[in-house]
């Protein structure tokens, strides 16, 4: 079939909750994958940070073949003999004493918010159904029916009612704001150290410092939710340590799993984690030992091959050589390791035809929040790939 063919029959037969770019992508290799025509592509998206090990990383790709001869589910109502490791190289890597493994991203942090609130109730001593949770505006932090009840405004959220109470909203970087919606009944602060699907918003330098400070000063916990800026992509194994800051709850997924699986986790001390109790919270596939092995060999990759690192003098210097380019529809170019934003002038209308160009000179880039083409390739891009992409840029954007 040719692209034309699969797009019509995911037109008739698939819901109509995504506009992808006329792309139908059969191979991927590090940071290339190929169309159903034979047509080779740099992917600049790494499926949302998920690939930061790049397509089919063969240690990554070894490790699952290898399970896939073991075995694959077990459920939790029995031990598997890869969950226990794979959780304690998870903690040793992000420094916690605990982690809980969930599936996806939105399932670790609804993961975080009943640890919160119980641990809101159990040890703070907040009355019962009364916990808060303070979010930030423009967030994103998945698709269930309780997180899109605080996600940012329109069709995410239209029609999709009643929501779930319990949640207030600041603007994103705000620290007075955070102080000053903070109330007896506050557990927890959820917050994205950069948002990525707002447009890689960057919030005040200092700003998560900050807010650690005033959420320990409130006994308020801090959730940082680094599904998608943490594992490497900003140049830190976790985002949070730019600031210099240990939240009390972190979430992972994506890049967890090297684009193979879906794996997440929430991470959290013991006197947070031990709220829980068997048959409180579960998945029939979360700790599963092919997620497990899958994980297992990914954090290995990102850690032998130094891709945090990769990523902060790759990013530095691409964006180095974005901010010199002479264009007249650039507005800002803003991010942090390879998270960047490349945001379009308003009167040069919106990303997607920018997007759009770059795709048929061979880079795959999504528009995000209308002005801002997403510049976030597999970590483990040659410079010379990054290289070439700066010159189709540059054509691009004259
Ligand atoms: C992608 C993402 C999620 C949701 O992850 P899913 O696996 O799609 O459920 C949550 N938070 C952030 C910051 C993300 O980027």
């Amino acid at each position: 079939m040719n692209t034309q063919e699969h797009i019509s029959l995911v037109d008739r037969y698939s819901a109509h909750n995504y506009k992808p770019l006329p792309v139908v992508l059969s191979r991927g290799d590090g940071a290339w994958v190929w169309d159903v025509e034979g047509k080779k592509y740099l992917d600049c998206l790494a499926a949302y940070s998920a690939v930061n090990q790049g397509h089919r990383h063969p240690k990554i790709v070894e490790a699952a073949r290898a399970q896939l001869d073991r075995i694959t589910l077990t459920s939790r109502a029995f031990h598997n003999d890869r969950m226990g490791p794979f959780l304690q190289e998870l903690c040793d890597l992000l420094g916690y004493e605990s982690a809980l493994p969930m599936n996806t991203g939105a399932e670790a942090v609804e993961t975080a918010f009943k640890a919160v609130r119980r641990w809101g109730y159990r040890v703070k001593g907040v009355e019962k159904d009364r916990a808060e949770i303070i979010v930030c505006e423009d967030n994103f932090h998945g698709r269930t029916t309780t997180i899109i009840s605080f996600s940012a405004e329109g069709g995410s959220r239209d029609d999709f009612g009643p929501f779930a109470p319990g949640f207030r909203k600041i603007p994103y970087g705000d620290i007075d704001a955070l102080r000053g919606a903070i109330t007896e009944n506050t557990v927890a602060f959820l917050v994205e150290p950069i948002q990525g699907e707002a447009g890689v918003n960057i919030p005040p330098e200092g700003f998560l410092r900050e807010a650690a400070d005033v959420c320990r000063e409130n006994r308020v916990l801090l959730v940082a939710d680094e599904i998608q800026s943490g594992l490497g992509r900003t140049g830190k194994m976790l985002c949070a340590e730019w600031d210099g800051v240990r939240p009390d709850v972190v979430t992972v997924g994506k890049a967890i799993s090297g684009g193979l699986y879906p794996v997440s986790a929430v991470l959290a001390d013991r006197e947070i984690m031990d709220v829980f109790q068997p048959g409180d919270h579960g998945s029939t596939f979360g700790g599963n030992p092919l997620g497990a092995e899958i994980a297992r060999a990914s954090l290995k990759v990102l850690v032998e091959e130094k891709l945090p690192e990769r990523a902060l003098e790759l990013g530095n210097w691409f964006m180095d050589e974005l901010r010199t380019m002479d264009s007249p529809h650039l507005h800002e170019v803003r991010g942090r390791g390879l998270m960047i934003g490349i945001e379009i002038r308003k009167e040069s209308g919106p990303a997607r035809p920018f997007c759009e160009a770059l795709m048929e000179r061979g880079i795959l880039a999504k528009e995000t929040h209308e002005q801002v083409i997403r510049i976030a390739p597999p970590l483990v891009i040659e410079r010379e790939d990054l290289e070439w992409a700066l010159g189709e840029l540059r054509e691009v954007l004259a």
